[in-house]
């Protein structure tokens, strides 16, 4: 809603686009929908580091519907150190050809396009010699494997590239720049919908004060338990913190458009209490919170299923123990991480 029109945007506010996120997640309507890496991170990526063409040619497209996109960072040994990928892009005229594996990608099997970070410098380490790039995932020489999860569906796959020919045209700032919009893609992604996310978080937990209030424990509703009320009033209490952090980080991307490190409080702030919050929904159901489907799952185990999804989310967008050392490297200024600075 918040991009221009000329790119098929709606050129409202960044308000505006909130407000009617937090109403989609209030009806149910997904959240972790595949088009999440797509507007994340595609989006502003494109919006702010993709040239003229690569906007004109790619944000109508994702506007209206018609595209999705991954995000093809993580590697079988380049997790959290990201920095410590090898997939290799070779110059060859007015094309890279790109030879190596991702992991972990999230939607890969039904993404147009990939946005890709690749070794364009065979010598350089880490941080240096990295390029980004946006790849047509239907190039020959692209195979999607996908992997299953905990929860038994395969929304991540493995990727891999056997001399696909990806146009010069198509990188994003120069070659080397690779690493700084790899960081900012990471921020944008961060970010993602705090508030949205405590609105979604919210709705959670009046849905479970609602079905303590049926459920039974001794004999007594759930909702008259001292130890599910403790655990609700820290419900509210999360939400209020994630809300405000969210509040306050709109504020500075609505004044400085690009965010800061600060998106990692928002990150352990809806990740944690969100695995909290389904485990202690399913403790709440006694013996029914075993069963996820048939007569005796409560909510059609749709609990059962938020509970094994989210353990994921300390993981995915950069573990919890990253977040808490980006929190105090660069918000706080406190001493680097030495493990990662020898
Ligand atoms: C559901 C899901 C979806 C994902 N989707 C995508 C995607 O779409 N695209 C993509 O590119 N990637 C994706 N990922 C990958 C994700 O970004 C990585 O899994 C994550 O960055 C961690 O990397 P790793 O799995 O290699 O673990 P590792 O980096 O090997 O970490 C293992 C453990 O060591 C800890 N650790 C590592 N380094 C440090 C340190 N310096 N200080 C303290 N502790 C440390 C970690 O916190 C973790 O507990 C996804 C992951 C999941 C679970």
């Amino acid at each position: 809603m918040q991009y221009p029109k000329q790119y098929g945007g709606g050129e409202k506010s960044m308000i505006e686009e909130v407000i009617v996120q937090q109403e989609l997640v209030t009806q149910c309507a997904a959240f972790l929908a595949p088009g999440i890496i797509t507007h994340s991170m595609a989006v502003p990526v494109l919006y702010h580091c993709g040239t003229d063409e690569q906007k004109n040619e790619f944000l109508p497209k994702i506007f209206n519907g018609t595209h999705l996109w991954c995000q093809g960072f993580s590697e079988p040994d380049a997790g959290s150190d990201v920095a410590n990928i090898s997939t290799m892009a070779t110059k060859d005229g007015d094309h890279y050809v790109i030879n190596g594996q991702k992991a972990w990608t999230s939607y890969a099997h039904l993404a147009d396009y990939c946005l890709l970070i690749v070794r364009t410098d065979p010598d350089s380490r880490k941080h240096k010699g990295l390029t980004y790039l946006l790849v047509d995932m239907s190039l020959p020489g692209i195979d999607v494997r996908p992997m299953t999860m905990i929860t038994g569906h395969a929304d991540f796959n493995e990727i891999f590239f056997d001399n696909v020919r990806v146009p010069t045209s198509m990188i994003v700032g120069q070659e080397g720049d690779g690493w700084k919009i790899s960081i900012t893609t990471l921020m944008f992604e961060r970010v993602m919908g705090d508030i949205t996310m405590a609105s979604l978080f919210e709705f959670q937990t009046n849905r479970i004060l609602e079905m303590s209030k049926s459920l039974k424990r001794s004999g007594r509703p759930v909702s008259e338990d001292p130890v599910f009320r403790q655990q609700l009033s820290q419900s509210y209490i999360d939400i209020l913190a994630l809300k405000y952090h969210g509040l306050r980080n709109l504020s500075t991307q609505i004044k400085g458009g690009i965010p800061g490190p600060e998106g990692s409080i928002g990150k352990l702030l809806w990740s944690e209490p969100t695995q909290r919050i389904s485990e202690w929904a399913i403790n709440m159901m006694g013996l029914n919170g075993q069963v996820s489907e048939g007569a005796y799952a409560v909510s059609n185990g749709e609990f059962q299923y938020n509970y094994l999804r989210s353990k994921g989310f300390t993981i995915e967008a950069g573990t919890s123990e990253i977040q808490r050392n980006i929190i105090g490297e660069r918000v706080l200024g406190l001493p680097k991480d030495a493990s990662r600075h020898k």
